[in-house]
């Protein structure tokens, strides 16, 4: 059977050649989805021979699964420590930051030898990271169905003023109980629906870097996410009217893009241009000492966004001499001002990224354009491909009640144009914007 068809609890603890030229493997052990799943905690901490837990939630997490688990861990005879994570004042919800991840290292136990974390990406991200030194084993319990990061090798945090993607440990055991996160309130269903129709601009820029800069790829693992972002579109009315198949349709999704981008060694196969818009709200939100919309809600919006610009970016010529003139112009100490203009603490790490990375060094992109305009026709055949119109995902997210413009979490016009300016500084990833640049095309112009 191929790798793309089967589900998140048939891939764990499988290993796969592929195609692609790598052995597809992940560190997750065990995945559970189902009604029920979380009454498999005592046997699984018993299978890492744990005797103490030290399980991590928030104050709603804890009272939707966390009591009720730790409950049942003590019942078994098995020691369970809680710390509840705490909302920073003036903020709704715990934030991944530094000052987060500190408290959970000062609130853990020395004698606990497994790590359980019960809650939403922030609760994960964190015990992903807690459990990175000395591999302490590490189980997730999710508690909504809000993000697709649940059982990927990386943890999204600010770091140094910086939304960062840090590397970690992965989940050894997910146990996702549908009984439990269904009941999650519904815009946090709405935020992994989001996240999950992401995949259609994640994969499309995953072949186009591809196709350009000879990016590793792998079909297997786009055709997972093709499978995996339809179903989110197809049960996402069903899902949002509470049937139960849907939503467990649209969680092994969300169960399976970590496993995605750990198979692939990069975040490719779950994320572009639409993230950065997510990224760059939520250091702006930071900057400014304000709560940021949840990550999905914030995705789903930008994918929205990413594909009207697509559409636009479609109507494009390339233009060879415009291109060579705006590449050669580049005015680096310009960049820096509106730079330090935009991000104003975090600047000097997005100056700093510059330096390494050398994303408008002329010489790499004039390569890169001839590249792009030996492979235009390329190009333009995996947007078809890839892409799917703008109006029908409106039309969606209309009617399942998600957000379809940046104004309705607190954003603007504005703060959208500025963001999407601004996803080509953040990250070396090949984006829709970098493209743009290479192509002398401003992105206020499309
Ligand atoms: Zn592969
Ligand atoms: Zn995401």
């Amino acid at each position: 059977m191929r790798m793309c068809e089967i589900t998140p609890a048939e891939l764990a603890g499988k290993h796969f050649s592929c195609a692609c030229g790598k052995e597809h493997a992940s560190t997750v052990r065990r995945v559970v989805v189902g009604s029920g799943a979380y009454l498999g905690l005592p046997d699984a901490v018993r299978a890492f021979g744990g005797k103490s837990v030290f399980l991590a939630a928030d104050e709603n997490t804890h009272s939707a699964q966390g009591e009720a688990a730790a409950e049942l861990l003590r019942k078994n005879n098995i020691k369970c420590t809680v710390h509840l994570l705490k909302a920073e004042p003036g903020f709704e919800r715990p934030e991944p930051t530094e000052a987060a991840l500190g408290n959970l290292v000062m609130g853990s136990c020395s004698g606990c030898d497994v790590i359980v974390g019960v809650g939403g990406g922030v609760v994960n991200d964190l015990c992903k990271l807690l459990s990175r030194p000395g591999n302490v084993p590490y189980i997730y319990m999710p508690t909504c169905p809000s993000m697709d990061g649940y059982t990927s090798d990386s943890a999204s945090v600010i770091y140094n003023g910086v939304k960062s993607s840090v590397s970690c440990k992965c989940p050894d055991v997910l146990l996702a109980d549908t009984d439990v996160i269904s009941k999650a309130p519904k815009k946090l269903l709405l935020a992994g629906i989001g996240d999950m129709i992401a995949k259609y601009v994640s994969i499309c820029e995953w072949r186009i870097s591809a196709l350009i800069n000879g990016e590793y790829y792998c079909e297997e693992i786009a055709e997972m996410m093709r499978r995996y972002r339809a179903a989110a579109f197809d049960n996402a009315e069903k899902a949002v009217q509470g049937d139960p198949a849907a939503v467990e349709a649209i969680i092994n999704g969300l169960c399976l893009v970590g496993t995605a981008m750990t198979y692939a060694g990069c975040s490719r196969p779950a994320s572009g241009v639409e993230h950065y818009y997510s990224h760059l709200w939520d250091m702006r939100c930071l900057e400014e000492h304000r709560q940021c919309e949840l990550h999905g809600i914030q995705v789903g919006v930008g994918t929205l966004l990413s594909l009207r610009k697509y559409e636009n970016f479609r109507k494009i010529t390339p233009d060879r001499k415009k291109a060579e003139r705006s590449i050669r112009s580049f005015d680096r100490a310009a960049w820096e001002r509106d730079v330090r203009g935009y991000f104003g603490a975090s600047a000097g790490n997005i100056i700093g990224i510059e330096d390494r990375e050398g994303k408008y060094d002329a010489g790499k992109c004039l390569d890169r354009l001839g590249r792009i305009i030996d492979n235009w026709d390329g190009i333009t055949r995996i947007i078809d491909e890839e892409l799917i119109p703008s109006e029908k995902l409106e039309e969606l997210f209309k009617k399942i009640g998600h957000p379809t413009s940046p104004e309705e979490f607190g954003e603007s016009k504005k703060s959208a144009g500025e963001a999407f300016r601004h996803t080509c500084d953040i990250r070396d990833k090949y984006i829709l914007t970098r493209l743009l640049f290479d192509l002398g095309i401003s992105p206020d112009e499309i």
